[in-house]
Parts: structure tokens; sequence; C-alpha cells
């Protein structure tokens, strides 16, 4: 298995795990960008937000994860972003949702 969010999944490789369920593991991002920078990953693997597209109750349980979590640890304020594509900033190619918060964000692109 080369997927390198797949390996994080199955305990492979070690990451600041901050919550799971059935749908998903939420971590803690190696690289933040703002004081809260957490990515909510799917357990099952979808390239990229495209590829679940054809799944959209696992994404709705994805965002609603990320809503439940950001209101468990008090952010009023946040951004939830799916980069989809190398051109949008995607790096990894496992879905996966940026939850940023903790400061005022600014504006896109
Ligand atoms: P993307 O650029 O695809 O939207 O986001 C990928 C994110 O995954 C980046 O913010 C990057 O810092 C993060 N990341 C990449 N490799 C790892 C890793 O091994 N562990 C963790 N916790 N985050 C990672
Ligand atoms: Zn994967």
């Amino acid at each position: 298995m080369d997927c390198i969010f797949c390996r994080i999944v199955a305990g492979e490789i070690p990451a600041k795990k901050r919550f799971e369920n059935d749908d998903c593991i939420i971590i803690e991002d190696i690289s933040p960008m703002a004081p809260a920078h957490l990515l909510v990953i799917p357990k099952q693997h979808y390239a990229s937000m495209a590829e679940a597209a054809s799944d959209p109750a696992l994404l709705g349980a994805l965002y609603a994860g990320a809503a439940d979590f950001a209101k468990d640890i008090g952010l009023e304020s946040y951004r939830l972003v799916a980069n989809t594509g190398p051109d949008a900033g995607q790096t990894v190619f496992h879905l996966h949702i940026h939850i940023l918060g903790g400061k005022k964000l600014g504006g896109f692109a």
C-alpha cells in the first residue's frame, strides 16, 4: 500500500489522532497552517473529492463529523477545505477535508 493516508488509517504510520468513528479519523496536520489545523480522513480510499462524489452519504458524514469536531474543540469560526487536483494544491491523493481555525483567516487563492 503506497498511500500515506491509508497507512495512517491502518496505524502503520504514526499520527496525532484526535477522533475516530466508523467512517473517518481526524488527525492533526503535520505542517499546520493555522493554530487549529486538522484533517478529516475517510477510512475508505477515494483519490479525491471528484472520485468520492459517487458516495454522497460518506461525504455527508465527513462534513457533519468535521462540524461536530470543530464544535467539540470550541471553534466558533473555521474553514473546511478539500483541495481537489494539483492546481488546487492537492498533494495527498486520498480524500481529506482540512479544518482550519483558531485565527482570523485570510482570503482565497
Ligand atoms: P493537500 O495539500 O493534499 O490538500 O493536503 C495534504 C496535507 O497533509 C498537508 O497539509 C500536509 O501537511 C499533510 N500531511 C502530509 N503528510 C502527512 C503526514 O504524514 N502526517 C500528517 N499528520 N499530515 C500530513
Ligand atoms: Zn488511501
